[in-house]
């Protein structure tokens, strides 16, 4: 085995990537690389990647692949993912940045892409009720009863509904799922690298299955 875990995660909007992301980055100790987060925090931040980011953002639309490359290159580059590995979320999202980031990890290629599947009409139900922690990011589902202000009971940061889960930007990740990020799936299935896991079912059911996948392949 080479040292490393490297993975990749693609999954619809409210698919439950991020959560499993987070779980499986702790249960191997590698970093989570949410490409979604880094701008989210740029926006913060308000940096000048974060101001060319944010109506992008809102809108629903993907942000310019070179300016997601060099985030990208620029983190993969730090030592903990250097000599751990990295769980990638959100990224690759086109076909340009897969195959620019192929070139990129050329010497230590991912060893796992994971499609977490649920579909369309089932991901539209869980967004509208998706909270974010503003401070850590951590998710959350709103079911009505929740105090006011809601605090998160990871940071205690504010937990507010993300400003691109409105209904209409929410219908437009999902197309530009579909349309760009989908077909990045045969792409890496036709190199033997991709794992289907069902979402359904409770996060802990779902991180039993990726676990399986991951650490079967590792033993291979
Ligand atoms: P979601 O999966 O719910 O859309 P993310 O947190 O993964 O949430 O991404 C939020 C937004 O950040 C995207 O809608 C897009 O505008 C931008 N983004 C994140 N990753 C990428 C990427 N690899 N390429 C282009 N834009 C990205
Ligand atoms: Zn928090």
């Amino acid at each position: 085995m080479s040292a490393g875990v490297r993975i990749i995660m693609f999954g619809r909007q409210g698919a439950g990537k991020g959560t499993q992301s987070a779980r499986l980055a702790k249960h191997f100790d590698v970093p989570h690389i949410s490409t979604g987060e880094m701008l989210r925090n740029a926006v913060k931040q308000d940096s000048v990647v974060g101001r060319a980011a944010k109506a992008v953002l809102d809108r629903g639309e993907l942000v310019a692949d070179d300016l997601m490359l060099s985030l990208v290159q620029g983190r993969i580059g730090q030592e903990d993912a250097r000599t751990a590995g990295f769980i990638l979320d959100g990224f690759p999202r086109t076909i340009v940045q897969a195959t620019a980031f192929d070139s990129l990890t050329q010497t230590r290629p991912v060893g796992f892409v994971i499609d977490l599947d649920v579909k369309r009409e089932i991901v539209l139900g869980r967004l509208s009720s998706r909270r974010v922690c503003r401070s850590c990011d951590a998710s959350y589902t709103a079911t009505g009863n929740e105090p006011n202000p809601w605090q998160c009971s990871k940071c205690g940061g504010s937990v507010v509904q993300r400003t691109d889960d409105t209904p209409a930007a929410i219908n437009k990740r999902l197309d530009v799922y579909e349309a760009q990020t989908a077909p990045l799936i045969a792409y890496y299935q036709g190199r033997g690298s991709l794992h289907l896991v069902d979402g359904l079912g409770s996060p802990d059911e779902v991180f039993e299955r990726i676990k399986t996948v991951v650490e079967t392949g590792l033993r291979r």
